[in-house]
């Protein structure tokens, strides 16, 4: 069988456990397959030309992870097609070729509404916080909807870009043009939650959140994964049920083999082998 080709494309990228995520669902699947990492300068041109050469190469799919997706959604939309949760979010994780033109979808809130799902973390009418605003909270808003949540109140460092996001998503799609949409300063996110889900990098730097010491929350997600979460430590002390993002990193990953091989994988099976 012909070796199929994959790639996460990523600045930073050293970091990423997507080639052992994607190497452990081909196992599952009985697939040979070559899964890299490719760092890419911070840039459209270079971008464009990295996943240009990808596909010119013969290569199926691509991740693309910070601080790609918003690039890479523009470049679906100039040169081919988006899914419903890529329209949605303004902002692609996957990438492969259809018809032999680019094509972006969105996999990072599905990812996540089924490890919140797994985790039996109720949805259902939830008062839902984001903090972040960038690609990744773009892409988690209407799957939590879609999964029932009653309202979501995005904060961000920058709220201008908090309000655009919601601008952008309520001007794009029906079903959040009526949704219960709110922003907020970080340190301006107070009162009682169900779940508050960190969806900023800053588990990337040294910084802390300017939390408010008001804000409450039954469970506490963080989409980083892999050390300590001074996010998570800070809610666990208060009583929160808590998780990192490796379950919604799997979920992703396991949607996007999916979208291109055809094979459905076991994420849960693969989130206990891959954490030991
Ligand atoms: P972007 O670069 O698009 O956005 C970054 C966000 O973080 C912005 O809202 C930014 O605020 C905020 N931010 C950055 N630094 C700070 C800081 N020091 N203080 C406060 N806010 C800060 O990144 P993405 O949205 O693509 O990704 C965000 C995170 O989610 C990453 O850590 C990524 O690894 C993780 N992620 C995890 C996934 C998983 O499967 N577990 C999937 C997708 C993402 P501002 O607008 O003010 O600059």
């Amino acid at each position: 069988m012909v070796k199929q080709h994959f790639v996460v494309i990523g600045n930073p990228i050293a970091h990423s456990k997507s080639p052992e995520i994607h190497q452990h669902f081909a196992k599952q699947v009985g697939l040979d397959i070559n899964y890299s990492k490719q760092y890419c300068p911070n840039d459209t041109s270079s971008f464009e030309a990295v996943v240009t050469a990808f596909f010119h190469g013969g290569g199926i799919g691509a991740n693309v992870t910070v601080p790609f997706k918003q690039m890479a959604f523009e470049l679906c939309q100039e040169q081919g097609g988006l899914s419903k949760h890529a329209l949605a979010a303004g902002a692609v994780n996957t990438l492969m070729l259809r018809q032999g033109r680019l094509f972006g979808d969105n996999t990072d809130g599905q990812g996540l509404v089924n490890h919140l799902q797994a985790l039996n973390w109720p949805l259902e009418q939830a008062q839902i916080a984001i903090i972040g605003a960038g690609g990744a909270a773009r892409g988690i808003v209407l799957p939590l909807l879609e999964a029932g949540a009653a309202s979501i109140t995005i904060a961000n460092r920058t709220v201008s870009k908090a309000q655009q996001l919601i601008d952008d998503l309520q001007s794009g799609h029906e079903r959040l043009a009526k949704a219960s949409l709110y922003t907020k300063a970080i340190n301006e996110l107070n009162g009682e939650y169900n779940l508050i889900i960190n969806a900023t990098s800053i588990g990337l730097s040294e910084d802390t959140l300017p939390l408010s010491k008001t804000l409450q929350t039954t469970y506490a997600y963080d989409m980083m994964y892999g050390r300590k979460l001074p996010f998570l430590q800070h809610f666990a002390k208060l009583g929160a049920t808590t998780s990192d993002g490796f379950g919604m990193l799997v979920g992703q990953a396991a949607l996007s083999f999916e979208r291109w091989t055809g094979h459905r994988v076991d994420s849960q099976a693969a989130i206990h082998i891959l954490q030991r």
